[in-house]
């Protein structure tokens, strides 16, 4: 299985913004056995796909999306709305959407279920506060978010789920979690997939880890076993920086 690299553009980059970074990306050196994707803002979709045109490299993902088809849901935007840009993925139940617009883990379950139905794969959000983690807490909360975001999920539809593991107090804080405990959390979620899908499933689903990921500690993470990738923000947001970041996750 190849790793996956994610990057997380977040409220960042409007469409003029959006075309020039991918051009500058394209531009760049890449590894061949590694699979990437942007996660650009809604409204940079359609920029984005034009200067990608039909490439792959890198693989167009959203950052939300609603779980009906359509309908009277003023703001919000369908699994197959994001199909006609070619979107191949859709980051859900990001801590950032938890934390400000109250996304729960029933919404992001519907969320999933209804892009996994379109063929968009939905790359599922978990990870646990700093209290909790302090409390002893993050295994719990860990495991009752991956319980609840895959209840309707199929293991191996055409666009099985991927889940990022992202410690809340990792993101944006330049303070990652270690290989090591993410490592640990990732067999957490992999015996939930195990305990839901059975044990052929716990490998065959990506786990990948988000928190603070740059260019000089990817390798650690995804030379780990157990670890398939990483959602990446902050170190998205330069072009020139995100493909170094991509070389620096496979061996030199
Ligand atoms: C994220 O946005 O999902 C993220 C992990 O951000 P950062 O890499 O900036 O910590």
């Amino acid at each position: 299985m190849r790793n996956l690299i994610i990057a997380n553009w977040k409220m960042f980059y409007g469409p003029v913004k959006a075309g020039a970074w991918v051009r500058a990306f394209r531009r760049e050196r890449l590894p061949k056995d590694l699979e990437i994707s942007i996660a650009v803002p809604a409204v940079s979709l359609a920029a984005a796909r034009a200067s990608l045109g039909r490439a792959t490299i890198p693989a167009l993902a959203a950052q939300n999306s609603f779980w009906e088809k359509e309908g009277a849901y003023t703001g919000e935007i369908s699994p197959s709305m994001l199909l006609e840009f070619g979107v191949s993925m859709c980051i859900v139940g990001h801590s950032e959407r938890r934390t400000y617009l109250g996304e729960t883990d029933e919404m992001v379950a519907k969320k999933a279920a209804a892009l996994q139905k379109v063929g968009i794969v939905p790359v599922i959000c978990v990870g646990e506060t700093d209290v909790q983690r302090k409390k002893g807490q993050a295994k719990r909360v860990v495991k009752s978010q991956v319980t609840k975001a895959i209840a309707d999920l199929k293991p191996d539809g055409r666009a099985p789920a991927v889940i990022a593991y992202e410690p809340i107090w990792a993101i944006g804080s330049g303070k990652p979690c270690s290989a090591v405990e993410a490592k640990e959390m990732h067999d957490v979620i992999r015996d939930v997939l195990e305990k839901a899908w059975g044990g052929r499933y716990r490998d065959e689903i990506r786990v990948i880890y988000g928190g603070s990921v740059t260019d000089r500690n990817i390798y650690e993470y995804v030379s780990t076993n157990g670890i398939d990738g990483a959602l990446v923000g902050g170190a998205s947001l330069d072009p020139r920086q995100f493909a170094l970041l991509c070389r620096a996750s496979t061996p030199a």
